[in-house]
């Protein structure tokens, strides 16, 4: 799951980054508006983290010219504690939900949780395919009830197929939602977790559709 950071404050940023990639997620990140949208216009992201007050260009903005050009993907804003107007405006431009600041970091990582649950259509916080189990809270698996050990690499990759189970997912689509814009798009690392993640569940759970991807 890649996600986009638009902080200007930096120190925010920093934790919001340090948070999320401690989790689990794929991170880029944003200080100024302008950056912020050009990034969420061109990067498909599963979700955004979008500061309202930000130099460049103001986050109501960025936000309504993503809605604009057809950019769906769900937006938490963070808007000033005292500021109802804000959240108003946020919601009138499209946020999908937003924290008011200051906040825990906890309730910014429930809640976007809870955004990139809703927008691959799951309800609950868990998310089963045949004996797999996705725990998207805890961000744990288990295969018939026993919990299963995997690396960040192979969860990252297991977790995105399960959110989009029975939708076939390209190799493309895969490299951009799991790893940052340095990562080596020509290797075979996908292929090699792919077979990790087999071994270690069973060898159905990945399903390759030849020439077009990959399917939980
Ligand atoms: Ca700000």
């Amino acid at each position: 799951m890649r996600i986009l950071v638009v902080e200007d404050d930096v120190n925010l940023n920093r934790q919001l980054v340090e948070m999320l990639t401690e989790v689990g997620y794929v991170v880029d990140k944003a200080f100024d508006g302008e950056e912020g949208h050009f990034l969420g216009d061109t990067e498909p992201y599963d979700a955004v983290i979008l500061d309202i007050g930000l130099p460049e260009m103001d986050g109501i903005t960025v936000l309504e010219s993503w809605r604009k050009d057809g950019r769906n993907m769900p937006v938490l804003m963070l808007t000033a504690r005292d500021r109802w107007s804000d959240k108003v405006a946020g919601i009138d431009a499209g946020a999908d939900d937003y924290v008011a600041k200051p906040f825990h970091m906890e309730e910014v990582l429930a809640r976007l949780r809870a955004l990139i649950r809703r927008a691959a259509g799951h309800a609950s916080s868990e998310i089963v395919v045949g004996d797999v189990c996705l725990d998207t809270k805890q961000s744990r698996v288990t295969y018939k009830d026993n919990p299963v050990k995997l690396t960040s690499h192979e969860f990252r990759l297991l977790s995105y197929l399960i959110h989009h189970k029975g939708e076939v997912v390209s190799r493309t689509e895969l490299i951009e939602h799991l790893y940052d814009q340095d990562f080596d798009k020509d290797s075979n690392t996908i292929e090699v977790f792919i077979g990790r993640l087999r071994k270690k569940l069973y060898p159905e759970i990945v399903e390759t559709v030849r020439g077009l991807g990959y399917r939980a």
